[in-house]
């Protein structure tokens, strides 16, 4: 229970990895907010669950992480209600799949928008209360797509690159204010951002919906698993750690050696 008394916000916490790295930061005693959309009764149903189950206080700020007043109000309600906010998660992110030459100028504004600008709103509306605290941990769910591409991602490899990128700024610039800031790279986790590329693949090969998820990890994944949504959240805890203070600015992959190739 570490993490008693720190707050964190995990934006795209309502499914898949935001929301296993919600479960593991709050098991270790993190008041959490959870963020995206969804179902509103089945997000006060999950956030009920974080508070009974692990003694938490948990609260749910339904901003579109695109939009910097929404982010940074929601985070000046957070630090009045729970006292700080100390770990920002930046999860929340979309996927578009097209080649370059047809992609969709509004899906490459969108997934621009999201996954990287995103990122760049919410780290830029915490940092000040984490400055004056002396205390942050900043975490970004890049991909092996931020250090190596994909044919047809256009967009959401040049914003993961971007976060990479972006990740190594604001280590540099707070090295010494005990605020770290790191990326994160999953290879494939089976969430419903990557059941829809897997559905797709199956309507257009004819193929079942197992085979083509067998064929997608197989591609690309050495391992040839998915990775669990709770081993990032147990990642994201240890970097949140005493023992990772001095992990900072680092791109750390968890990919079954995709990105060794
Ligand atoms: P998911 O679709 O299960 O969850 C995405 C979450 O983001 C949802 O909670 C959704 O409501 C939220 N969201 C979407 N747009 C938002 C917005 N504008 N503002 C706030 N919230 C928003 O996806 P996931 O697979 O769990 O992906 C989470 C992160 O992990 C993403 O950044 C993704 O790029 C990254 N990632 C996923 C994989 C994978 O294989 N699933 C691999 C590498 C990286």
């Amino acid at each position: 229970m570490f993490l008693k008394g720190k707050v964190a916000l995990v934006t795209g916490s309502t499914s898949g990895i935001g929301l296993a790295i919600a479960h593991e930061l709050a098991a270790q005693g993190a008041d959490v907010v959870l963020n995206g959309f969804g179902d509103a009764a089945e997000i006060e149903v999950i956030r009920q669950d974080i508070e009974n189950r692990f003694g938490v206080r948990a609260l749910f700020a339904p901003v579109d992480v695109a939009d910097y007043e929404a982010m940074e109000k929601a985070i000046a309600t957070v630090e009045t209600e729970l006292g700080s906010l100390d770990i920002l998660v930046n999860n929340a992110g979309i996927q578009h799949v097209a080649p370059t030459s047809e992609f969709p100028i509004e899906k490459w504004n969108k997934v621009i928008d999201i996954n990287l600008t995103g990122v760049f709103y919410g780290i830029r509306a915490v940092l000040p209360g984490m400055k004056h605290r002396g205390f942050g941990r900043i975490i970004n769910i890049a991909s092996a797509h931020g250090l190596v591409a994909s044919a047809n991602k256009a967009a959401y490899v040049a914003a993961k690159h971007g976060v990479v990128g972006l990740t190594k700024v604001v280590a540099l610039e707070n090295a010494r204010a005990n605020i770290t800031c790191n990326a994160i790279c999953p290879g494939w986790v089976l969430t419903p951002l990557v059941q829809k590329q897997i559905d797709d693949r199956a309507a257009a090969s004819g193929r079942s919906v197992e085979e083509e998820a067998d064929a997608l990890v197989s591609e690309k994944q050495p391992n040839a698993r998915f990775t669990t949504p709770e081993e990032i959240g147990a990642l994201a805890v240890y970097l949140c750690s005493e023992a990772a203070r001095g992990v900072t600015g680092t791109a750390i992959s968890i990919d079954g050696a995709w990105t060794a190739q």
